[in-house]
């Protein structure tokens, strides 16, 4: 048997060089996996986060990847396939928002958001299908043929004024999620989403990075604090673990309580 949980599977993280992407990257390693990180800019930090995982004794290989782009999506994954023969997980992980009150949006804010965000996970999600399909599974390595972790968010069930372009993507994810789910748990792949609360990282610097915004934010938040980006990459870890076998077209909402509608804590 294995002693760490993702010990001889090869996963891809995508958008694993900042944030939620890369406290997932970080936490796979940690539990045996080795890992793309896929990034878009910043080279010099996907590739610290490579260095770190090599120096405490793991794998990983940075792997440039605009994942909106069906020709660059495929090219990243004949690299990681060439280099390491597989895909055992996909970390449907790379987003960002582009806001505007709804009048003022663009068409090219609404397809950039919808592109990334949506259409990205898309891509990433065949391509790695593909593979789970043509390799099947492999019992010493996984229960699974293959798992999905896509990156969704409360606002996936939470509208979010001044961010429709943001809260439909989410909403796709649902439905993309789980219809990939109910297609191919026959062929044991199994897809799920974590939706993140307010998670610390450099998406909503704006809504964290001043005492009155904080204040502010954490009314939202039933439990009291923001949630940190290693709260996901624990939970990715078990979604593409065998611990969650018999889990598949769920959310798993890490979120403080942010989805149990705090403003009837006192009222309603
Ligand atoms: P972040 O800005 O720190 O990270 C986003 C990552 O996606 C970056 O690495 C960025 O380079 C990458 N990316 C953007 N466009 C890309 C593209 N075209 N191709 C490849 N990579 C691209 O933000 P984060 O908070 O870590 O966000 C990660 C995911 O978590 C996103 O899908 C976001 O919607 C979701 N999320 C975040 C929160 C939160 O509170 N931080 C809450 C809910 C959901």
């Amino acid at each position: 048997m294995p002693t760490l949980p993702l010990q001889n599977q090869k996963a891809l993280v995508t958008g694993a060089n900042s944030g939620i992407g890369e406290a997932c990257a970080r936490a796979l390693a940690e539990a045996g996996a080795a890992v793309v990180i896929n990034y878009v800019t910043h080279p010099e930090a996907a590739q610290k986060i490579v260095a770190d995982i090599a120096a405490a004794g793991g794998q990983a290989m940075a792997i440039a990847a605009d994942v909106s782009n069906e020709s660059q999506v495929e090219a990243m994954f004949a690299q990681m396939l060439g280099a390491w023969g597989t895909i055992d997980i996909l970390i449907n992980n790379a987003g960002l928002q582009d806001d505007a009150p709804f009048d003022q949006m663009t068409l090219a804010q609404w397809n950039k958001v919808i592109g990334i965000n949506l259409t990205g996970q898309f891509l990433c999600a065949r391509s790695a299908v593909r593979e789970f399909l043509r390799r099947g599974v492999v019992p010493e390595v996984s229960a699974a043929a293959g798992k999905i972790v896509c990156m969704s968010s409360v606002h996936e069930t939470i509208p979010w004024g001044g961010h429709v372009n943001y809260a439909s993507s989410k909403g796709g994810i649902l439905q993309l999620m789980k219809s990939m789910a109910q297609e191919l748990a026959p062929k044991k792949i199994r897809v799920n989403s974590i939706g993140p609360g307010a998670i610390k990282t450099p998406i909503n610097r704006s809504a964290w990075e001043t005492p009155e915004a904080l204040k502010s934010l954490l009314t939202l938040i039933p439990d009291g604090r923001i949630g940190l980006p290693e709260d996901i990459g624990r939970a990715a870890v078990w979604l593409a673990s065998d611990a969650s076998d018999y889990v598949t077209g769920q959310t798993l909402f890490v979120d403080g309580g942010m989805t149990l509608y705090p403003g009837f804590a006192t009222g309603g």
